[in-house]
């Protein structure tokens, strides 16, 4: 077996969910990518929390939807530690209206960045993912759960939960895996922002654990669907949400 130490690249890394898991998978002794948009202070914070606990990480702007950007990130991985080993697609965005009064930036952004994002990341990957790794794609329970106003968030998040299932099985014979998490609302800003206090208190208390999820509940879940004990999940979609079915 190989003692190579491995690499995930982490989109959307720089703050709330992305952060917590690029802080994790540094402390399971991964070397780490944190990717950012335009956080670049957000992003070095993380660099820098990571290498205090002992760890290696570098920090890479990239836009997502950008698919050249996305090329020279993967290029920056491979000067920077020879190679990645774990994708995990976790940039997105999230603007809710109702379909009638979606406006084409609402559209367009989200499928840009949520959909297209993760496509360019899941085609660079699939192309220069070192075999027996991973990938973990962010999607949404509102995905499965339809809640109104959320349509072209949760249209871009049902998408990428299909893209899961065909590229784990595209990549047959090479040992990576590609799995999904889907959490259920988090304390982060995409969560919280522009949100009134009833409405937070009311989606906290929809899971029968009666509260709002966490940044490392879910970097716990994707932790180990990228680690060795997830190894026999292939092509799933893991709701991280409390209970909220
Ligand atoms: P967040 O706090 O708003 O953070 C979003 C991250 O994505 C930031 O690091 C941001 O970087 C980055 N980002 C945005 N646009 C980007 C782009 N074009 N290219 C590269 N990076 C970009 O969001 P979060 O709540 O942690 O969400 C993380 C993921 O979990 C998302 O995919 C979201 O859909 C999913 N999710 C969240 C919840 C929730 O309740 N929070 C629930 C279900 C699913 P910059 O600051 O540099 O732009």
């Amino acid at each position: 077996m190989s003692t190579q130490t491995k690499t995930a690249l982490v989109t959307g890394a720089s703050r709330g969910i992305g952060a917590a898991i690029a802080t994790r998978l540094a402390k399971d002794g991964l070397n780490v990518i944190v990717n950012y948009a335009g956080s670049e202070a957000a992003a070095a914070k993380v660099v820098a929390e990571i290498e205090k606990s002992g760890g290696k990480a570098v920090a890479a702007q990239a836009d997502v939807a950008d698919p050249a950007a996305v090329k020279r990130m993967f290029d920056l991985a491979d000067s920077a530690f020879g190679g990645v080993d774990v994708l995990i697609n976790n940039a997105g965005i999230m603007k809710l209206s109702a379909l009638a009064e979606a406006d084409d930036a609402l559209i367009d952004s989200q499928i840009d960045i949520n959909l297209k994002g993760s496509i360019n990341t899941m085609r660079e990957a699939a192309k220069r993912l070192r075999d027996g790794g991973r990938i973990v794609n962010l999607s949404s329970s509102v995905a499965t759960l339809k809640f109104e106003t959320y349509g072209i968030y949760a249209a871009t998040k049902g998408a990428i939960e299909v893209l899961t299932g065909i590229l784990a099985k595209e990549m047959r014979g090479r040992g990576i895996t590609v799995n999904a998490v889907a959490p259920g609302p988090t304390g982060t800003e995409l969560f919280l922002d522009g949100k009134p206090e009833a409405v937070i208190e009311k989606l906290s208390k929809a899971n029968p654990l009666e509260r709002l999820g966490t940044p490392k509940d879910i970097a716990n879940a994707v932790a180990f669907l990228a680690g060795p004990d997830g190894g026999w999940i292939n092509g799933q979609v893991l709701r991280a949400n409390g209970g909220m079915v």
